[in-house]
């Protein structure tokens, strides 16, 4: 094989140490390390951690006798004859053209506002361009700003093409980045070889001088096939960085479960609230999935060691049911309970399931949030100081420096993944280490369950309570909205209520979407004799507690909202939801919106509204959510066609966020990570990996801590 990127990397940058600042390297001061440094990159490990963003094969050099395809990118060789200089000060602009000459042919250059330039196509005799072809007006070909390289130099290789960073951008970027690639060979490599060899990884210095150097075969099968795996970032060295990153991840939770587990909590007697008393409060039985969860979490709160419990089930599997009965025993064993949702909406909503239920049973629920008078508020908190308040349902208020609980044993937190991890231990740590369960009617696949949620244990309510039927669902196109409207008629006429879902509230230039706005008369006229309502997230907290009681109590029959009906609003009689613009929405947001009828006896429908002119693709993701209610199968789809950052709503995955790894991608890993740090905890030498891991990843330790 032979080493062309190699020679001239040992030339410079020899005496290095990964952990130099980058002011040591040739072409940079004090102000381009600053503007580094606002791009976090502060040290040469951190530079060469900014891995290259795309790579060109730049081995092949064209020749000016063939044809020469518009959109190409071409490597040439040849000097630049005919050069012109041309000012345009009106328009601020510099021209300089030209035209190659490598001896076989010639190509018009054009370069724009390139100061320099014309002096160094003067003093070389041959160069190097790189460039994309164009048409240019009357058809002719030219090559526009491209990058030129000495003779010897750059040219004939796989280059590297990097974002930006501050004033840095290509061939300087670039230059910057190899005078580090030889300390590379000073990283001092986290995972010990043995482990290295089991699977195969490459060693970091190896893995470092690679990515940004990469050494390719000179077969051009072989070299194909080496800049596919490149450029989609799945060569084994990008496969090593994600390992790295998804172990120092796995460290991380293992970590925080040992340190939950050796910590102290409140024994809770579930047996207070048994088989007999929860017949005694539900009118219906707990399916077999319901009570497995229920037992549980049952020997979770007994056991004296912190719960940290996530509940998974699919949207009306009856989450909130089982949420209850384990608030029931904290209760009843004397301890405050604290209940946060992530809207006001969804808390006011749970507010309302819990007082009917645990009112019954003799407990009395109060809210805490930011929109309620100031004196309310204040009298709640004093209550939770002094534990006269028991049982508090709230918002993001619950999470105040100025809110301090008595005695608090359980945190229950509904769809989790709204909150962040920070947010979670700041209630955590309100009181001595509460149990904590979580609830999320999004479901996510396993493998992404294990890292998002990776310091909690899992329970899956797995079937649904009986009597219910599934929800019909048809993808629709503007050409049958009058047809869509007939059936909504229809269907209030018979006794049902619909919600009809939009994208955003205005329309807006930026996004092409119905706007519930904009569509709102159209409805109303569409439906005389109809009430109909909107409901969404600019209107106060009176008008959106009116609207849903009217709707509610059937004296609005339609509620046009946005996605703040996502969850929790429970509503037996609306048995039609219709999504506008459907999509715009992800395949398990769907699934949830979609959640919001069928939870009656009536036989429930919900309309896909999509644009005319959708694509296959869209249209074929849409069509998922059509064959199937199983929200487990609709997020495994939705992970294949969106990606883990969307499916959760929120591109913050883990603390840090992933930079080398891909959720998607990077499954296999993701297991294998995890049993690897196990392995570590039990032999003692975790925190030693996390420590020499979270130095090179720079990931910040902090998260670890509870
Ligand atoms: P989730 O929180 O999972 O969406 P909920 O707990 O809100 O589900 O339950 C949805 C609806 O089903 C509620 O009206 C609830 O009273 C009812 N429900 C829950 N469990 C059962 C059951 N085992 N049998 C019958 N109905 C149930
Ligand atoms: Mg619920």
């Amino acid at each position: 094989m032979p080493l062309r990127n190699r020679q001239r990397l040992t030339a410079v940058g020899t005496d290095l140490l990964p952990g130099d600042l980058l002011t040591k390297l040739k072409g940079i001061g004090p102000k381009g390390a600053a503007e580094m440094a606002a791009e976090d990159i502060r040290s040469v490990l951190d530079l060469l951690l900014h891995l290259p963003r795309r790579y060109e094969d730049r081995t092949r050099l064209t020749r000016l006798d063939g044809r020469l395809e518009p959109g190409s990118r071409v490597l040439l060789r040849g000097r630049v004859n005919g050069i012109k200089v041309r000012r345009i000060p009106r328009r601020r602009m510099l021209i300089v053209d030209g035209f190659i000459d490598d001896g076989r042919g010639n190509l018009k250059v054009v370069w724009f506002n390139q100061r320099w330039i014309h002096r160094r196509l003067a003093d070389e005799p041959e160069l190097y361009f790189f460039g994309q072809v164009r048409e240019a007006r009357g058809g002719s070909l030219e090559l526009v700003n491209p990058e030129i390289e000495e003779v010897g130099d750059e040219a004939e290789r796989i280059v590297p093409v990097y974002r930006r960073l501050g004033r840095f951008g290509g061939r300087r970027l670039r230059r910057l980045i190899e005078q580090c690639v030889p300390a590379a060979a000073r990283c001092r490599d986290p995972i010990p070889e043995a482990i290295r060899e089991r699977f195969g990884l490459p060693s970091l210095h190896d893995t470092l001088r690679e990515l940004h150097a990469p050494n390719v075969p000179e077969n051009e099968k072989e070299r194909e096939s080496v800049m596919i795996q490149l450029n989609n970032a799945r060569s084994i060295h990008h496969q090593r960085l994600a390992f790295d990153e998804l172990l120092a991840f796995a460290c991380v939770m293992v970590s925080r479960r040992v340190r939950r587990a050796a910590s102290e909590a409140r024994a809770i007697d579930a047996s207070i609230v048994d088989g007999e008393r929860i017949r005694e409060l539900l009118p219906f039985e707990l399916t077999s999935a319901q009570q497995r969860v229920l037992s549980e979490i049952s020997t979770d709160l007994g056991s004296g060691e912190p719960m940290a419990r996530l509940v998974q089930g699919d949207v009306g599997s009856g989450k909130t049911v089982v949420a209850a009965l384990a608030m029931l025993m904290a209760l009843e064993s004397g301890y405050q309970v604290a209940f946060m949702a992530p809207t006001e909406l969804l808390a006011e909503q749970h507010a309302r399931t819990f007082s009917a239920l645990l009112t019954a049973a003799g407990h009395t629920s109060h809210q805490l949030m930011s929109s309620l008078p100031v004196a309310e508020q204040r009298r709640v908190r004093d209550g939770l100081g002094d534990g006269t308040v028991r049982l508090v349902v709230g918002t993001h208020a619950l999470f105040q420096e100025s809110v301090t609980f008595r005695n608090l044993g359980l945190v229950v937190v509904d769809e989790q993944h709204r909150f962040g991890v920070g947010q979670r231990q700041a209630l955590a740590k309100k009181g001595r280490t509460p149990h904590l369960l979580v609830m999320t009617a999004t479901p996510i696949p396993r493998s992404l369950a294990l890292t998002v949620y990776g310091d909690l244990d899992l329970s899956i309510i797995d079937d649904m309570p009986p009597g219910r039927r599934p929800v019909r669902t048809h993808l629709r196109f503007e050409g049958a909205r009058s047809k869509v409207f007939d059936f909504i008629r229809t269907e209030i006429e018979s006794g049902g209520r619909v919600f009809v879902v939009y994208p955003i509230i205005d329309a807006s230039e930026e996004i092409e979407a119905a706007a519930l706005t904009e569509h709102e008369d159209e409805v109303r006229a569409a439906l005389p004799g109809v009430d109909v309502e909107a409901l969404h997230g600019r209107l106060d907290r009176a008008q959106r507690e009116t609207a849903i009681s009217r709707f509610r109590d059937g004296s609005v029959q339609v509620l046009l909202a946005t996605t703040v009906v996502e969850v929790g609003v429970d509503v037996p009689e609306a048995s039609v939801m219709v999504i506008e613009s459907a999509q715009r929405f992800g395949l398990s947001q769907l699934h949830q919106l979609r959640g919001r009828v069928g939870r009656g006896d009536r036989q429930a429908w919900c309309i896909l509204m999509a644009d005319d002119g959708l694509r296959e693709d869209a249209r074929h993701r849409l069509e998922v959510v059509c064959e199937s209610n199983d929200g487990f199968e609709i997020a495994e789809a939705d992970l294949e066609f969106r990606g883990p950052g969307e499916l959760t709503g929120t591109r913050q995955w883990g603390p840090a966020g992933f930079r080398f790894a891909n959720l998607s991608r990077d499954r296999d890993l993701i297991n294998l990570t995890r049993d690897l740090a196990k392995d570590f905890a039990a032999s003692g030498d975790l925190d030693r990996l996390l420590e020499a891991l979270g130095a090179y990843l720079r990931v910040d330790i902090g998260w670890a801590g509870d």
